[in-house]
Parts: C-alpha cells; structure tokens; sequence
C-alpha cells in the first residue's frame, strides 16, 4: 500500500512544502507566448555571467569527465587569503544553502530546537524541519530580527540559531553592536549561522562583518555565497567560516564533491575580476535607490534594504498585481509565502529594467 511507505518516511518530511523558485523566463515565454521579459524575481546579478568566469569555465569544460577537487583547494587558498582566515576554517557548498542544510543535519535533530526569526530566508524553515527539529519563530520587528527576543528564546535544547544579515524577502539588517550584544548574550553551546548572502551590497559604516567575530565566538558560523554580488547562481557555489572544528565536522557528512569544476574555476575567477563586483555594486547602488524613489513616488510603503532587491506593500492582495505584471512581461516575487500577502518584493535589475517595472507597475494598478 501507499501509505504504508509514506507513513516510514522522516516526519519532518511528510509536513514539508518545497522551496517555491522564482518563475523562469522560458516558462513565462511559453505560457504567455510573449517575448522580452524582464526577471526580477530571484535576485540574481543583472550583470550576467563575468567573462573572466566565462573564459575560466571554457578553460575546464574537457575535464567535465573528471571528479573536481574535492577539497576544493584553490579556491579555499584564494578565499583564506582574502579573508585573513585559515583554509581549515572554510567549508564549501553547492550554493551556501548546502551549507545551511549541513550545518542542520549536523546540530539539530528531533530533540533539539532551532530558532530563526519571522520573514527570515525560507531555507531556515525547510533545513529544520526536515532533521525534524522544533523551529522556534520569534516575532519580527518592523520586518527585521528582534535579536534581544531571539536571545531570550533560548532554552536548554536550543542547538542551532540562523540570523540573516541582510535578511531576505525584507532587506533588513542590524548593526554590529546589536549582534555583538547578541552573541554576548547566547550561550557557547549553541551554533550561531550568520547568513550573509548579501554583504557584499552592504554600504552602512555600522553594518557587522561576521568573519571579524569568528575568532572572538567559537560557536559563530559564517556563510556567504557567490550567487549574487559575484553572479555565479546557476554554477552553485558557496561557503562557511566557522572555528576548524565545526568546519571539520561538516566535511565529515557534506558529498565529497559537493562543488563542480566549473563552479570552482568559475569562482576563482571571478575573485581576482575586481571589476565584475565593482560594477555589480554600482548598478546595485543606483538601482536601488532608483527602485526606491519609484515606489516612493508611487505611495508604497518600501521595506529599507540593504541587500539587491527591494520589498514593497501594495496594500492590497499582491497576487492578482504579481499576475498582471506577468503579463507585462516583468516577473517579480511574491512572497506570500512569508506570511505576506501585501507585499512583493522585486530584485535591482539594469537601469533600463527597473524603469520598466516601475512603468509596468503604474500600469497595472491602473487597470
Ligand atoms: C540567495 C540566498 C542565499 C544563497 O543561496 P545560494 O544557495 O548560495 O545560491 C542564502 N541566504 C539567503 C538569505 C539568500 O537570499
């Protein structure tokens, strides 16, 4: 019988709905049979891909018969490097979403809780439920972490935290002193994963650097991606900071090649191209404050972010807006899946695709 295997697979699993992916360009093509449309919806680079990683993925692609390096090693020297840590401290992932289901796997289970806040990154949410771990949602504040209330959200079974600095769908953040307060005030025995996908973006003076905490906070894990200041989405590759120790414990259950040639060579590159993320941050920059000023005009309440997206209210039901800007040719994110209904959230895009939206959107409300 059915049920009799579905009854045998994991708890955790059973009650889990999938991570919801923006919609693709070729599928809206198809669907809608209409051309030139504009994504942003996944806030992915609107750059494309560097020709440094393209030339570098080129250079590799006849040893797509081959295993990668496993152990990655070029690409954690380049990284320790940069980043003034040792190499045993770096732990790479197909995406930094591998790490963030690894760092579960490791520290959380049925008899642990996992706390994370509300509208923090979906990911937090499928990687506690699926090792069957109790999540702990701590009420958001104006969108953003309330880290005091996550601190006292600690219990004796509390193993794992995830913060998200900025934090995606909102684009908030918080500042160093209130981080440093916070991991004052958490015990040593609970991991603290610091999510800082977006960083790079970051141009507050009083924004926190995570990396420079590690040696100060055994217990902090930091993760960081190069699928959006560095725009290597597709290839998958991303990694965590943390003492050897917790590093050495996720090398231990991670695939032994977890990050493909292409996405190493790709990354390697894309680190010594300063401009590529000269450029991305410039185009971010003016974009967002393009996309600010736009929404502003229009009268919508905009979340402040610090990340490459904005998020908006509509104050009204976002779906049906979302629907009609798909005809528009312009994909963006709903996001009430976050438990926000009013709201859409739109990622920076090219100077010329973010005027579109913005015409797009006074149109569609018009209707
Ligand atoms: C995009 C994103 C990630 C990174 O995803 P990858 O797996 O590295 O592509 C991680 N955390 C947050 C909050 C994100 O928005």
């Amino acid at each position: 019988m059915e049920s009799d295997f579905l009854k045998r697979a994991n708890v955790g699993v059973q009650g889990l709905m999938p991570y919801q992916p923006g919609k693709p360009v070729d599928e809206l093509e198809r669907e809608l049979g209409i051309s030139n449309i504009i994504k942003l919806a996944s806030n992915e680079n609107p750059l494309g891909l560097s020709e440094e990683a393209q030339k570098a993925v080129a250079k590799v692609v006849t040893e797509g018969s081959r295993y990668p390096d496993g152990g990655g090693v070029k690409l954690k020297e380049k990284l320790a490097a940069r980043l003034a840590v040792k190499t045993s401290q770096i732990t790479l992932g197909n995406g930094s979403n591998d790490l963030l289901d690894l760092l579960a796997r490791v520290f959380a289970n049925s008899e642990t809780e996992v706390i994370y806040s509300q509208y923090s990154f979906a990911v937090y949410a499928l990687a506690t439920q699926a090792v069957g771990a109790k999540a702990v949602v701590v009420p958001a504040k104006e969108w953003g972490h309330d880290l005091t209330a996550m601190a006292d959200a600690v219990t004796s079974k509390t193993s794992l935290i995830f913060l998200a600095n900025p934090n995606n769908p909102t684009g908030t953040w918080f500042a160093k002193a209130d981080l440093q307060a916070f991991m004052d005030k958490v015990p040593a025995s609970v991991v603290v994963v610091l999510d800082e996908a977006y960083i790079e973006y970051s141009t507050e003076a009083d924004f926190p650097d995570g990396v420079a905490l590690l040696n100060q906070y055994p217990n902090l894990v930091v993760t960081r991606t190069f699928s959006k200041a560095y725009g290597l989405a597709s290839m998958r590759v991303g990694y965590s900071l943390s003492n050897s120790t917790i590093a050495d414990l996720l090398n231990r259950i991670r695939q032994p090649f977890n990050v493909n040639s292409f996405a190493l060579a790709a990354a390697e590159a894309v680190l010594d191209d300063a401009d590529y993320l000269t450029r991305s941050l410039e185009v971010n920059n003016s974009g967002l404050a393009q996309l600010k000023a736009g929404l502003v005009e229009q009268g919508y309440d905009v979340i402040p972010s610090a990340g490459n997206f904005v998020t908006f209210s509509l104050g009204q039901d976002a779906m049906s807006i979302y629907q009609k800007l798909l005809h528009e040719g312009v994909i963006v994110r709903p996001v009430a899946n976050y438990q926000m209904p009013q709201h859409l959230r739109v990622s920076v895009g090219l100077k010329e695709e973010n005027a579109r939206f913005l015409l797009a959107l006074e149109k569609v409300i018009e209707l």
